[in-house]
């Protein structure tokens, strides 16, 4: 076999912290591929994050944007260039830079992993004044540990705060301790304002365009080798649906060739090998996915056709079938129980709300999302799904529910395992950077959730970097606190290192809530009594059954309420009776909060207009027969 290489091609991925300007730089290298022009005058960001992306400040997805540089360009990348032996002579075809989008959160580590391998380099953005965050962190030691060669971009350097000499020595320290080999820390540096469409080898010289940076790419990360004469061999990464096509598969050609209507063989993860024929084959250019006759080794490519395929698995020649090494696929380590709706208010708000209608939507689901699984219970109106963690589900959830989904969820619960006799329980490395004076909260909050701490260092300016083992049933719950406790700055991720013999319990450190006992509409005198009891979720207006939480008592017991109840009428008429009595601001809990919240008597009704808590049982009476029988929780409802 003869490995040829593809001078026409590069496959980079990005790898940068949330807002650290990652969209504006892709923006820029896009729309100078063709022009080298400063862009402020043309329009508005192209490439798009999801809503529910640029709620939670992550990628969830990773996305592939092909920037596509043709003749006319290299000629003009000439003019600086020189270094990468690309010229307009020798590609009058022009060279192609597949950018592929890392996913921003350790919960979705195994995506990670998956889609660095379509890369041979990385670009890590770090914004100048911030520098390398703990995200960038994990996902930068997985792409130097599969030995991608790395281009650093040290970006916003008009920030007046800006300390590019200070940002990269850190960077450098960061390369110190993940390089796998001595070249991975001779890379270039290059100096961006990616507003302004600029880039510059030197932070004392402001550039004038990205040609650096493309120059950079060019000449530091190595073209994809591959033998297009070879047996066909592409593994998938990525798994996308499209109602009117079936399943997609996308993963790089890493030898051989594929072509409309070809007849492949399909190698699972097992080796089992099945046939199968491409359908059609797309490749990347700019933002689109655009249909061709064929592609080949070197390529990022997405094939449709082939409806059972899974991640991880092999596209392969047909007479020849040679399996790549699988990837991992990550196991689920936590999971709940979607239901049917059995709130008095189901039906209301929500077009889909059967468990037919929830069944199909989860099985689509589970065509892309490689970690979920579905699985039957007791009940048929119950499904349990398990997932990667909690952020993993909540954004099932929430893309279900903005869909027009109606349904009611259990809180997360870690996956436990029986290794050797013993029960073991999945372990989390959490990294978290922060102030020193969050360091009593943080030790003291993490070791009641029976975390450990491993390392700490402080960086002398009162910030401080602490690392933790803790049981990823201690995580649960703990974001929200850790946002508040340290007002937004600080941040935290974490990584499932593995299972080890369950820790112990960990006491529940929740108060009691307080429940509607009279279904109604919320009235301020109702809430005003519920707030001498503790603190509200809901405002008045808003519509309650019996058995809907709608706050947190200040004791340790569930106290019933009736937040419907009206200020009795008095002889002496007084027009500003309800209006005198003022309210505290009410608490709005997210959908990860409520997941958070809730004790396992509990469950959150999900609808596409809102989120209530509520008992599993609605009424006082059944929830003191039941505490009778000594069982707290209904197994299912
Ligand atoms: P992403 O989350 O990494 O994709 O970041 P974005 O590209 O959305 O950028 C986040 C914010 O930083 C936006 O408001 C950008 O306009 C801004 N930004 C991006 N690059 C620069 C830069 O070089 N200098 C300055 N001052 N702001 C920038």
């Amino acid at each position: 076999m003869t490995d040829s290489v593809r001078t026409d091609l590069r496959n980079i991925c990005i790898i940068a912290h949330v807002d650290h300007g990652k969209t504006t730089l892709v923006d820029g290298l896009l729309k100078q591929a063709n022009t080298f022009r400063a862009h402020e005058h043309m329009g508005t960001l192209i490439m798009d994050k999801g809503d529910l992306e640029r709620e939670r400040g992550i990628t969830i997805l990773a996305k592939n944007t092909a920037v596509h540089l043709d003749g006319a360009a290299l000629s003009r990348l000439d003019g600086i260039a020189g270094s990468s032996g690309i010229h307009a002579s020798t590609h009058p075809d022009g060279v192609t830079i597949n950018i592929i989008d890392t996913p921003g959160h350790a919960d979705f580590g195994g995506e990670v992993e998956r889609v660095l391998n379509m890369a041979d380099g990385c670009l890590l953005l770090v914004d100048a004044v911030e520098g390398p965050m703990p995200q960038t962190r994990f996902v930068l030691r997985k792409a130097l540990e599969i030995g991608l060669r790395p281009v650093l971009v040290i970006n916003k350097i008009d920030r007046p705060a800006s300390r590019p000499a200070e940002v990269l020595a850190m960077t450098q320290d960061l390369f110190l301790e993940l390089a796998t080999d001595a070249d991975q820390l001779d890379f270039p540096v290059l100096y961006a304002n990616a507003k302004a469409g600029t880039a510059s080898n030197d932070p004392a010289v402001l550039g004038t365009d990205l040609r650096p940076l493309f120059e950079a790419i060019l000449t530091h990360v190595p073209p994809p080798m591959a033998d297009p004469e070879a047996p066909l061999q592409m593994l998938v990464t990525t798994l996308d649906w499209d109602d009117y096509i079936g399943k997609i598969a996308v993963g790089r050609i890493h030898n051989g060739a594929v072509a409309r209507g070809l007849p492949v063989a399909r190698i699972d993860r097992q080796g089992a090998v099945s046939r199968g024929r491409i359908g059609q084959v797309f490749i990347y250019k700019g933002l689109d996915r655009i249909e061709v006759e064929g592609a080949q080794a070197g390529d990022i490519v997405a094939v449709t056709g082939l409806d059972e395929i899974g991640i991880g698995e092999t596209v392969a020649d047909a007479e020849n079938p040679l399996a790549l090494p699988t990837i991992d696929v990550e196991e689920p380590t936590v999971k709940m129980t979607f239901g049917v709706s059995t709130s008095p208010f189901a039906g209301r708000e929500g077009r889909f709300v059967t468990s037919r209608q929830i069944r199909e939507r989860l099985m689509k689901e589970l065509e892309t999302n490689v970690a979920l699984r579905v699985e039957d219970t007791d009940s048929a109106e119950v499904l349990m799904v398990s997932g990667r963690g909690e952020l993993h589900l909540s954004i099932l959830i929430e893309m279900m529910r903005r869909e027009g989904h109606e349904f009611q969820v259990s809180r997360p619960e870690v996956i436990t395992k029986v290794i050797e006799g013993r029960v073991h329980e999945p372990v989390e490395h959490l990294v978290i950077d922060a102030r020193e004076e969050n360091l009593g909260f943080l030790t003291e909050s993490l070791s009641k959730r029976l975390g450990r701490m491993v390392n700490m260092v402080a960086d002398g300016n009162g910030g401080v970097r602490l690392e933790f083992s803790i049981p990823t049933r201690g995580l649960i719950g703990f974001r929200n606190q850790f946002l508040t406790a340290t007002r937004g700055e600080g941040t935290m991720s974490s990584i499932l290192a593995g299972y080890e013999p369950w820790r112990g319990d960990i006491s529940s450190h929740r108060n009691g809530v307080l429940v509607v006992d009279q279904s109604g509409t919320a009235v301020t005198y109702g809430l005003a009594n519920a707030q001498e009891r503790g603190t509200t979720f809901i405002d008045p207006g808003t519509e309650v059954y019996e058995g809907m939480i709608v706050g947190l008592n200040a004791r340790e017991q569930d106290i019933a309420i009736n937040v419907c109840r009206q200020k009795k009428a008095t002889n002496v008429r007084s027009s500003t009776s309800d209006i005198s009595i003022r309210l505290t601001p009410t608490v709005k809990l997210s959908l990860e909060q409520s997941l958070d919240f809730i004790e396992p008597d509990e469950l959150v009704e999900v609808t596409p207009e809102s989120i209530r808590l509520r008992k599993r049982l609605l009424t006082a009476n059944e929830r003191a027969r039941n505490k009778k029988d000594g069982s707290r929780a209904a197994a299912t409802v």
